[in-house]
């Protein structure tokens, strides 16, 4: 029996790995060992993807079924909404009750990333965003502080945890000017995950962040946790706020992205056929 048949709206796990090797064995196929050896890349990174009226899928194993949810508000999960749940899912151990989460960067990733820590964590969640709509949207999508993302961040962020400084920094930038402020705002025994791919890097040694800082990067999801996170939206539990745009208006939108004028996500939506 097939999971998935004609006309089932489905959404597509994107980092493709063998399907076979042990990290791919628990659907961690974002970290298959394998996957740059054989050539597989994933669609849209490397071979077509979805800016097509179809979209081809190697096998069952990669699409979620998602009932009657609304596609467009619920396609952007696949990235927007899996990167940071991975993300967050590698740092609950730090995420406790009376703890302090920042979010730098409240874009397409960062206001879901908001809403599932305040889903899966009692911690204090600190949005910064240059961008006053951005702030906007970060205390919509639940955070209790947003700031700007400039050099008076680091003090506020210090004062609101009495000094002590971030138990978690989620960098869904990861430009250069981020990552210090990251470096800067994290506190003893910390969590700073670089998410966003923004080409800044951040030197670490014994002494360069507070004893016990965990730096890591973070790299899309699991099978297993798109999944999940389908059930989130099931349940009413997550809100991507999506603009929603025509096919052919593609290149139009790519613009407004590089200019950031995006609000959370934007969905390029093919037209109907009959
Ligand atoms: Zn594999």
């Amino acid at each position: 029996m097939n999971a998935v048949s004609v006309g089932d709206s489905v959404v597509v796990y994107g980092p493709w790995g063998c399907g076979t090797c042990h990290a791919c064995s628990q659907g961690r196929e974002n970290y298959c060992p394998r996957a740059a050896r054989l050539g597989i890349m994933p669609p849209g990174l490397g071979r077509p993807g979805a800016l097509a009226e179809y979209l081809l899928v190697d096998s069952e194993r990669h699409v979620v079924p998602i009932g009657d949810l609304d596609p467009v508000k619920t396609v952007p999960l696949t990235d927007a909404g899996l990167t940071p749940y991975h993300a967050i899912k590698r740092s609950m151990s730090k995420l406790e009750p009376g703890s302090v989460a920042v979010v730098i960067g409240a874009g397409g990733l960062g206001h879901v990333g908001i809403q599932l820590l305040r889903l899966m964590s009692a911690a204090t969640v600190v949005a910064l965003d240059i961008r006053e709509e951005s702030r906007e949207l970060a205390l919509r999508s639940g955070a209790h502080h947003a700031l700007p993302s400039d050099s008076k961040a680091v003090g506020l962020v210090r004062e609101l945890t009495d000094g002590a400084g971030a138990d978690v920094v989620f960098d869904f930038v990861g430009a250069q000017v981020t990552l210090d402020l990251a470096a800067q705002m994290a506190g003893l025994d910390s969590h700073i995950n670089i998410i966003g791919i923004g080409g800044g890097s951040l030197p670490v040694s014994f002494d360069s962040l507070p004893y016990g800082t965990r730096v890591s990067t973070s790299y899309w999801g699991t099978r297993s946790e798109l999944i999940e996170l389908v059930e989130l939206a099931k349940q009413g539990a997550i809100d991507v706020h999506v603009e929603r745009y025509e096919l052919e208006e593609g290149p139009e939108v790519y613009k407004r992205m590089e200019a950031g004028k995006i609000q959370g996500r934007a969905v390029l939506v093919p037209a109907q056929r009959s």
